[in-house]
């Protein structure tokens, strides 16, 4: 019998779904080339980006399973049981999310992509290419060209840089499957939206979102360690979860134009003592007014489309296919959720791609919209309705 060609896959971001999905096609038989703009993290000193922390539930977990990465990933992380409200007098509420032996997980962001990352290299067939930013692509044939990043200290790619003369070096490669996990703003969908019959919506919301830090306090949790912390002040919200060194990552989601108000150093010190007085000992008022103006506050965007794939070619996930506001603590484990329902409908259509791509948009699109809008009406409830006396009538588990 003649043995069948194996299949190629360019999986398009090397975050925590496209290192995910690298681990789950090349357990299918592709041979996987990943392809990340950034630097590999593993070997950065520091990391810029969003969150430093996730909550880790239990359909990410699911997904973790399936690659046997689960128990490693979640030896790392800190379960939390409960909401803990820190009122404005300072009365602290826990609200459990289920059962007293059910819970979400804390984790490290920047670890947990390490981890995806070391177990996708480790898996046959899988090379990881970095500083390599895709720039145009043909999705009808499979076609992507990437321009690679000028690298500090990456002596092979900056030889490169200096045999092209300084100019760009671009790479161009075809590939039976493009993957498209290049996240919220994806250089795949912008090729996808330029489609006829491609159905696409995207929203701001008027908040956006600044991470603060509250320090071990004498080598312990400055607070109790199980809970994510949330301080629900109607219109604006900070939240809290905890860190395997003892710090906490806090997290301000408040209306930019407030951002704005806030000054000086003095504003936010002032500010904070009327709104979050608690936390304020907790996280030190120089290390407040430093942080604060750090960095710009970021925005958050969530988006729809449909469908996720093109011919049997391309198809997108993660926040690639549906960037959410972070209220529900569903982005990555919705994401790791997409590889996982991709390898099952992979396993029930035999890895036939003109099958298995359509079935995968009609599938996934009605849930993850779901998600999606359930995000967005948590967007309301943590920072609202967990003040109100109903919602302690009511039992939840697997949301923030
Ligand atoms: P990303 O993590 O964005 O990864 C995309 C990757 O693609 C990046 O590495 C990027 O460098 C690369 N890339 C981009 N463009 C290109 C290009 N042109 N060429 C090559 N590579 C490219 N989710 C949860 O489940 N739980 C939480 O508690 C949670 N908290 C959150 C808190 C905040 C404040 C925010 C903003 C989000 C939170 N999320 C949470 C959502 C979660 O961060 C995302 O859903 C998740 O990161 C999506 O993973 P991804 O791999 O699809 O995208």
């Amino acid at each position: 019998m003649e043995k069948q060609k194996q299949k190629s896959a360019a999986v398009v971001g090397g975050g925590l779904v496209g290192a995910m999905n690298t681990c789950y096609l090349s357990s299918r038989g592709f041979k996987v080339d990943l392809y990340e703009a950034r630097p590999d993290i593993r070997t950065m000193e520091i990391v810029r980006g969003r969150s430093i922390n996730l909550a880790l539930s239990y359909r990410g977990r699911q997904a973790l399973k399936k690659v046997g990465l689960e128990d490693q990933v979640v030896q790392d992380g800190i379960p939390m049981y409960a909401r803990m409200i820190h009122d404005l007098n300072g009365t602290l509420r826990p609200i459990p999310y289920g059962k007293s032996d059910q819970y979400i997980m804390s984790v490290d962001r920047r670890k947990l992509n390490e981890t995806l990352l070391t177990a996708a290299e480790e898996r046959p067939d899988v090379t990881l290419h970095f500083q390599h930013k895709l720039v145009s692509c043909d999705l009808e044939k499979g076609k992507l060209t990437f321009k690679i990043e000028p690298a500090n200290g990456d002596d092979s790619l900056d030889q490169t840089y200096q045999r092209n003369g300084g100019e760009d070096v671009h790479v161009e490669v075809t590939t039976d499957l493009i993957m498209g996990n290049d996240g919220a703003y994806s250089a795949i969908r912008k090729h996808m939206v330029k489609r006829p019959r491609f159905n696409y919506s995207q929203e701001y919301i008027p908040h956006g979102y600044m991470e603060l830090t509250v320090p071990p306090h004498n080598g312990e949790f400055a607070m109790a360690i199980n809970y994510l912390h949330i301080w629900p002040r109607n219109e604006y919200m900070m939240i809290a979860l905890p860190n395997q060194d003892k710090s906490f990552t806090l997290t301000l989601f408040m209306p930019f134009d407030m951002f704005e108000q806030l000054k000086t150093g003095d504003d936010v010190v002032k500010f904070f003592m009327e709104k979050f007085p608690d936390s304020v000992p907790l996280i030190g008022e120089e290390s407040l007014k430093e942080t604060y103006f750090r960095l710009p506050p970021l925005p958050l965007v969530s988006v729809k489309c449909f469908p996720y794939h093109v011919s049997d070619k391309a198809v997108i996930m993660g926040d690639a296919a549906h960037a959410m506001v972070p209220f529900y603590g569903q982005g990555m484990n919705c994401g790791f959720e997409d590889c996982l329902v991709f390898d099952e409908i992979m396993e029930k259509l035999d890895s036939d791609l003109s099958k298995v791509l359509p079935e995968y948009s009609m599938y996934r699109s009605p849930d993850a919209h779901a998600i999606n809008d359930l995000a967005m009406y948590n967007y309301i409830e943590m920072r609202k309705s967990v003040n109100s006396r109903w919602f302690l009538m009511r039992k939840k588990v697997d949301a923030f």
